[in-house]
């Protein structure tokens, strides 16, 4: 059995390129297929945590921002805005197949500091234990630079490792980790397994995201590294097709699988 079949608590990222349009506006379609594809999973007897990007642009539509706003109030307001939306639609959705969400919004000094971590990961356990859905983003409003994460994959790695989780799945705008950037060689391939993070690895993740997003696949591989460290699984997947979760919690291959062995 792969990592993935065992997998009982797993961390589930989506970034904003997933969730949203070019416009910043929130991708009804494909959060609708997340909520309905996770509630499954959650059904079959997994627990679930989901990591949302979003807020910035879903919010600075809302206020009719620029699609990126680029001073610091701007995003901090832009993502108080966003942010609400989203559990708004996260809440009536998940609703809809009878699951409970509970927003978690944190930053960076619950890694330093060992009260805000023992706060948190009672948070996340309890709500566990009581059948929620743990919907976690940073806490933009109030991260200034030396608490700020700064992207989600690095987040979601820190809540994986917090929880204890089995596996952290990064739903990505790409199909996972290329042996050279697909976009400058189309015949690029994929690498299905990565077992170490080494320099080579390192070296082949350069580069930035999309627009949207703040990630690209260096903070991925950064991740991956954070995973490895507390003895979680990694994977990155495709986002343009949700079903991909199906197929990776039944061991088939798809992405980049980062196990240790
Ligand atoms: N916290 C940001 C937002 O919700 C996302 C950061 C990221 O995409 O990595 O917009």
């Amino acid at each position: 059995m792969s990592v993935f079949e065992k997998a009982r608590r797993i961390v589930i990222k989506v970034g904003s390129s997933s969730l949203t349009y070019d416009t910043g506006m929130v991708n009804i379609r494909q959060i609708e297929k997340l909520c309905k594809i996770l509630s499954d999973i959650k059904n079959s007897g997994r627990q679930v945590i989901l990591v949302t990007s979003g807020a910035i642009p879903v919010g600075a539509s809302k206020l009719g921002l620029a699609a990126k706003p680029t001073t610091m109030p701007e995003k901090q307001a832009a993502a108080a805005a966003g942010q609400c939306e989203l559990m708004y639609i996260y809440d009536k959705h998940f609703l809809e197949y009878h699951h409970k969400v509970a927003q978690i919004l944190l930053t960076r000094d619950i890694i330093e500091k060992d009260e805000l971590r023992t706060h948190a990961v009672n948070t996340f356990e309890t709500l566990l234990k009581l059948g929620a859905i743990p919907i976690v983003n940073e806490n933009d409003t109030i991260a200034v630079d030396e608490i700020r994460f700064g992207d989600n994959d690095t987040l979601s790695a820190i809540v994986a490792s917090l929880t204890k989780a089995d596996g952290l799945i990064l739903l990505s705008d790409i199909d996972g980790l290329f042996e050279e950037n697909p976009k400058d060689n189309p015949d690029a391939k994929i690498i299905p397994l990565v077992t170490e993070i080494d320099d080579h690895i390192r070296s082949i993740a350069g580069g930035a995201g999309s627009n949207r997003g703040t990630g690209g696949m260096a903070t991925k591989i950064a991740a991956a590294e954070i995973c490895f460290s507390c003895g979680c699984s990694m994977a990155i997947i495709n986002s343009s097709r949700f079903e991909t979760l199906y197929d990776i919690l039944e061991g088939k291959q798809v992405g980049t699988l980062f196990e240790r062995r």
